[in-house]
């Protein structure tokens, strides 16, 4: 049975313990991204609100980076509390702010 978790605090020990391990797995329309953290084989799944597709760099972002090459996007920074995530693309060499996010964790048994 796997259990899901409204919350970002396993996302959170992950980014502290081994950021690197954090890999972005692909889009799940319309606006969410599913991450895999491949050391503790933790889901998560961090949504945008409906607001941040209006942006350019976060359509651009999500369009592009989350769609085509999901792989080389490096979680750089996270502020749980704050609901922001940092991402920085090694495709494009561009770094993206996500904000008003929200995370949910699943997790097998
Ligand atoms: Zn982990
Ligand atoms: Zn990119």
């Amino acid at each position: 049975m796997a259990k899901t978790f409204k919350s970002g605090a396993f996302l959170r020990q992950c980014f502290d313990l081994h950021r690197q391990e954090i890999q972005c797995q692909k889009l799940a329309p319309p606006a969410a991204v599913l991450v895999l953290c491949k050391v503790c084989e933790i889901w998560s799944r961090i949504s945008l609100p409906q607001e941040a597709l209006g942006d350019d760099a976060t359509q651009k972002f999500i369009a592009e980076c989350v769609s085509l090459h999901p792989a080389k996007l490096r979680l750089q920074r996270m502020a749980i509390e704050a609901q922001e995530l940092g991402f920085f693309c090694e495709v494009c060499r561009v770094g993206n702010r996500l904000i008003g996010l929200e995370f949910e964790s699943t997790l097998d048994d």
